[in-house]
């Protein structure tokens, strides 16, 4: 994985290459930005190039030279043992550390615990002892700290003398989809480096190019709905959710809404949460029952979001093209039925909605609540 193939961070490219011109390059970064842009495929870029012996330059072409304000990026050669080992996952001076890591910790109370959270034993032991060590290779030793913003306070507070003078060429990257919940002591020892979502059309190509077998029309739909961001768009494409979409948006069209369905209606919001939290759970088995749940409810809140959004276009700039074209008739029929000033207000009254549940509402209650205030609509 090297620099230059990441697409469209400029921002990003452009302070890190600035970086390494300078004369003193800074040992730790925050690397910030939505989930799924690329920050991780950034950061084992960066990794392969301080790791390499024999780095060199790339041009970029003149759109893209144009685009990233730089002509050249320096970056790792790709074919010496050090570019393969990296991008293998397989060199022994880079070393990624995640929070599921717990469990290959030696202490025994600490492998009974769950990894919702980066502890300061996980990252004493995978990081600031590992920290202190020679390099095996001898050239650096880099750190790539997943979900940085779930390191805890106590954890952070462990770290910061060594992101503020780690010895040696030890470099600490830390991903981090949400930096604001770093402490500031933390993110005033680090370079900042600032990600940002991916152009719909840039998704929708590579989408094309993962899973050729979609439709042009699926395409567009999960580009739009993931919002730039190509990790959680073939997240969401591996959860079906435009099956589940046919689903919640048939309960948000006419009669299921009517008065006195709305426990009903929200014990079949429910259901489908739980089948998309079985999911979720599967890809990170620590977290409980009720927050896969949680977590299925602010998908099914997505959906609806987006499913609003669309009526508003079609309200308000009927000649654009539909995200939705799948459904462009079920929309157009809403958007008759519903004016733009209801259509805005859903999407507020969503929005609320996901706070509250973040606030941990009851599920069925806020639901219940929630298609309530849709009645109307
Ligand atoms: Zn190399």
């Amino acid at each position: 994985m090297s620099l230059h193939e990441v697409k469209h961070q400029a921002r990003a490219q452009q302070v890190i290459q600035r970086a390494l011109l300078g004369e003193r390059l800074p040992h730790a970064y925050i690397f910030h930005g939505p989930a799924g842009v690329g920050k991780e495929m950034l950061a084992r870029g960066l990794a392969q190039l301080l790791l390499c012996g024999t780095p060199e330059e790339v041009s970029l072409d003149g759109t893209e030279a144009a685009a990233v304000g730089i002509e050249t990026l320096r970056v790792g050669c790709g074919s010496c043992e050090d570019c393969l080992t990296a991008a293998a996952g397989t060199h022994p001076d880079l070393h990624v550390v995640h929070r599921y890591l717990y469990r290959d910790h030696p202490d025994a109370d600490v492998r009974k615990r769950k990894g919702l959270d980066i502890s300061v034993d996980v990252l004493r032991h995978f990081v600031i002892e590992k920290v202190g060590r020679k390099a095996m290779g001898g050239r650096a030793k880099v750190f790539i700290i997943r979900e940085a913003d779930r390191i805890t306070v106590q954890a952070q507070n462990a770290l910061l003398k060594t992101l503020e003078e780690p010895p040696g060429a030890t470099f600490l990257i830390l991903l981090a989809t949400n930096a604001e919940r770093l402490l500031e002591t933390t993110r005033s020892r680090c370079q900042m480096v600032p990600f940002d979502a991916l152009p719909g059309a840039f998704v929708a190509e590579r989408l094309a190019d993962l899973v050729p077998e979609l439709s042009a029309d699926t395409r567009a739909w999960y580009a739009q709905l993931s919002q730039g961001r190509l990790g959680e768009a073939l997240a969401y494409l591996e959860d079906d959710l435009r099956s589940v979409n046919e689903r919640l948006t048939a309960t948000l069209q006419g009669a299921s809404l009517a008065e006195g369905e709305t426990a009903a209606g929200a014990a079949g919001w429910l259901e489908m949460a739980k089948a998309l939290g079985q999911g979720y759970k599967e890809r990170d088995p620590d977290i409980t029952e009720t927050e896969a749940t949680r977590r299925g409810l602010g998908t099914l809140l997505h959906l609806a979001a987006n499913w609003y959004g669309d009526v508003l276009r079609a309200q308000m700039a009927p000649a654009l093209a539909l995200s939705n074209a799948l459904q462009a008739d079920a929309i157009a029929a809403a958007a008759n039925r519903v004016d733009a000033h209801q259509a805005g207000a859903a999407i507020r009254r969503l929005a609320e909605t996901q706070r509250h549940l973040e606030a941990n509402a009851n599920p069925q209650l806020c639901i219940e609540s929630l298609l309530h205030a849709l009645s109307p609509v």
